[in-house]
């Protein structure tokens, strides 16, 4: 049976971790935050994600997961060992590959035998071929061996256990024969799903994950600016997004207007596929307008709601309930999440801002922490909406659907609604209730 070693226990690490130990693989997850070792040795997910806790109780009970903070143990006890440390953006845009240069000096420190080394985190191109080179340079002397594969991950926040169960596609980008059957071992479960698996060089494998959460963004992008346009011209986006949809050629994902994307990924991955082209002499013009366009979007919301509810140029006096601050439904993850700029933006401009998140406000106190002390945190939508002039629902957490609309809209001092994920655009009730205005269509307000 393959060991499986997996470094950097996030939202990738942990659900990939969890899901290989279901399938019976024995499975060692490294940290270097204490903290969050201790507590997943305990069985408590330091990440909300539908469906994991009860996979991280299930590998504990067997005994098929374990946790640890020990690089050397990871490195020694795994035959495959994947990479799943974070690579943010730097200031410059570029991705900050400090964390898994520290994972893979480790592993040249600690190998005691062939390995497979296997990039989960998303990696500029070049970064396979960078580190193959630094391992054997390190080995050099020694009867040790490794392969160097790069494998993106391309699970969905707040999905991210049955995307990783029954994912859209295996990418692996590999010059090993021996690295390729060990994977395939390790993919058994979905070669026998009939999962689609694409076999490629290094550079390819990096490329493509940047390339399709480059193009999801642009998607996004086009339709976000489209909406806007809608609004001028009395179309209605969402008209617009099924009319699309229709033609194969297009499809009807990712076509929902919105206050623009966020999250760990789009903004860092369409920023350091800038930055790749850039350093190889070729401009990427058209996910540079996704990025600026995705900026416009967010900043065209605040002015949305500053147009309906500024009094003599300003918010002052006027109490805004943001319902969701996570980027998107069934996540805790608030990184780079638009509610955040739409929030400050409030801020600066006089509002009072009280927040309500099923479950990203424990992140938001702890990073968001100049901000935090500025804001009013609820235990409820409805406490929320209390006393306040308007609502504004960033993320479209399902239980929203089911408000008390009469009793909230009574507590409140005003009847703005701005629902910025047109989650209630085919809601009479919600309308009868509130002055509505969704993101793309001016026929509601
Ligand atoms: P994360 O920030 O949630 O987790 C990273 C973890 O790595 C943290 O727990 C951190 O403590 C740990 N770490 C840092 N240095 C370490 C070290 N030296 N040794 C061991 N652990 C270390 O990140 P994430 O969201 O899981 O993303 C990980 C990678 O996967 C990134 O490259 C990201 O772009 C990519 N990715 C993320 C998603 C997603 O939805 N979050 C999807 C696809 C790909």
């Amino acid at each position: 049976m393959v060991n499986v070693g997996v470094m950097g226990t996030g939202y990738v690490g942990l659900v990939h971790g969890a899901v290989l130990s279901s399938y019976g693989f024995r499975v060692t997850c490294m940290d270097v935050d204490e903290h969050k070792i201790e507590r997943l040795n305990q069985g408590i997910s330091p990440i909300y994600e539908p469906g994991l806790e009860e996979l991280l109780h299930e590998g504990l009970e067997k005994g098929t997961l374990s946790f640890t903070t020990s690089a050397q143990q990871v490195v020694q006890s795994s035959d495959v060992l994947f990479i799943a440390v974070g690579t943010p953006a730097k200031e410059d845009g570029s991705a900050d590959l400090s964390y898994v240069w520290e994972v893979v000096q480790q592993i040249g420190k600690y190998i005691n035998g062939y390995k497979v080394i296997v990039s989960k985190s998303t990696m500029p191109v070049g970064t396979s071929r960078s580190i193959a080179l630094y391992l054997d340079g390190s080995l050099r002397g020694t009867s040790y061996r490794v392969d160097v594969a790069s494998n993106p991950e391309f699970l969905r926040q707040g999905k991210a256990v049955s995307d990783s169960l029954a994912p859209s596609r295996v990418v692996i980008g590999t010059e090993s024969e021996e690295a390729k059957e060990l994977l395939k071992t390790v993919y058994a479960t979905h070669l026998e799903q009939d999962v689609p698996f694409l076999f490629t060089n290094w550079e390819s494998s990096e490329m493509i994950k940047y390339a399709s959460n480059s193009f999801l963004a642009v998607k996004i992008s086009f339709i976000n600016e489209l909406a806007l346009l809608s609004e001028k011209v009395g179309a209605r986006i969402q008209d617009i997004a099924t009319g699309m949809g229709m033609d194969d050629r297009i499809s009807p994902h990712f076509l929902q207007a919105g206050p623009g994307y966020g999250g760990s990924c789009f903004p860092k991955d369409t920023q350091a596929i800038v930055d790749v082209g850039r350093k190889n002499g070729e401009e990427l013009y058209v996910v540079r307008a996704a990025i600026a366009a995705n900026d416009k979007q967010k900043a065209k919301m605040v002015s949305k709601i500053e147009e309906v509810l500024s009094f003599d140029g300003t918010l002052k006096g006027r109490t805004i309930a943001i319902w969701g601050l996570a980027f998107k439904p069934d996540t805790d993850d608030i990184r780079y999440a638009p509610s955040y700029e739409i929030i400050q933006e409030l801020l600066s401009r006089g509002a009072s801002v009280k927040v309500y998140c099923p479950q990203g406000m424990r992140l938001a106190k702890q990073q968001w922490t100049e901000l935090s002390s500025r804001i009013q945190y609820c235990d409820s939508e409805a406490e929320c909406a209390q006393k306040a002039d308007a609502i504004v629902l960033m993320t479209e957490w399902e239980q929203f659907r089911t408000s008390s609309w009469e009793k909230i809209v009574r507590t409140m001092r005003g009847n703005v609604f701005f629902d910025m994920r047109n989650m209630f655009t085919e809601d009479s009730v919600v309308r009868q209730w509130f002055q509505y205005y969704p993101v793309g269509s001016s026929e509601y307000g």
